[in-house]
């Protein structure tokens, strides 16, 4: 009770408010209301469809919501989309442009300064190991090359909050742990953070808070000192209704 009290009064952080959205007949996001403080790394998990993008893309201010409200620091975050970075599940850059000319125009679009930007830069290529490719044309990159040069472009804009859409596919296992220590650096200066994610084990270890939606709608939150043993994954199986058992038990009748 005394949390969502707090919830209720601070209004620091996002904070996103019976949030409704529908496609056509199709009802994505069912009246989801939930907040994430300032510091806070929060994974909007769900099965696939559960509308945790379409959810990020109203939090970016992509998508406009039927209706239902999403504030950053008590202001509508539309009003302030220069605080905001959005990493999209799918990535592009244009592919004439080379992954350092993007990070310049990301830069730019940002409002940095020239020599902020190559510092940033500079920063991001060390630890994303981009080095010997950075300089060529994006069309020639891998899924998770592209991957690493847009969440560069993301925390070289150093925004206020990041809403970061299935970050790990096609990231390999040392950029992946680049991305968790950006995030928790990011998160340390007060960032706010949400990401989606289908790698329940990652998330675990390094997530503070979880969200679990279903049909548009917000089935469990938690933190990650009240997971129980059987950890995130028994508890997403749970919730969701969605049990592998299941699954073993179809291919045994059949
Ligand atoms: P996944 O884990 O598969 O990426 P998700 O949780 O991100 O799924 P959304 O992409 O938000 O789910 O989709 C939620 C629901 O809205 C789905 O039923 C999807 O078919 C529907 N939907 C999403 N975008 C559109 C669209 N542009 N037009 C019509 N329906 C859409």
């Amino acid at each position: 009770m005394k949390q969502s009290l707090e919830e209720m009064t601070d209004p620091a952080g996002l904070k996103i408010s019976s949030l409704v959205k529908s496609y056509g007949k199709k009802t994505a996001v069912d009246g989801l209301s939930f907040s994430v403080g300032k510091g806070d790394i929060f994974a909007l998990l769900g099965p696939n469809g559960a509308g945790k993008t379409t959810t990020l893309k109203m939090i970016s201010g992509l998508i406009i919501p039927d209706s239902g409200s999403v504030t950053l620091d008590g202001e509508p975050a539309g009003d302030q989309r220069q605080r905001i970075a959005y990493v999209p599940d799918e990535p592009t850059i244009f592919p004439n442009l080379s992954g350092r000319e993007f990070l310049r125009y990301t830069g730019r679009l940002r409002g940095l300064d020239p020599e902020r930007i190559k510092e940033r830069t500079l920063l991001c290529s060390k630890v994303f190991e981009m080095d010997g490719w950075l300089d060529n044309r994006s069309g020639s990159y891998s899924h998770g090359m592209i991957q690493r040069v847009v969440l560069s472009g993301a925390f070289i804009a150093r925004p206020d909050l990041y809403v970061i859409d299935e970050p790990l596919v096609g990231l390999d296992p040392p950029a992946a742990e680049t991305f968790w220590r950006m995030v928790e650096a990011a998160a340390a200066e007060g960032a706010v953070i949400i990401i989606s994610t289908h790698t329940l084990a990652i998330a675990s270890l390094h997530c503070k808070r979880f969200g679990i939606i279903h049909n548009g709608s917000l089935l469990r939150s938690l933190s990650r000192g009240e997971l129980s043993r059987g950890g995130l994954q028994d508890l997403f199986f749970e919730v969701t209704g969605t049990s592998p058992a299941e699954v073993s038990d179809f291919f045994r009748n059949h």
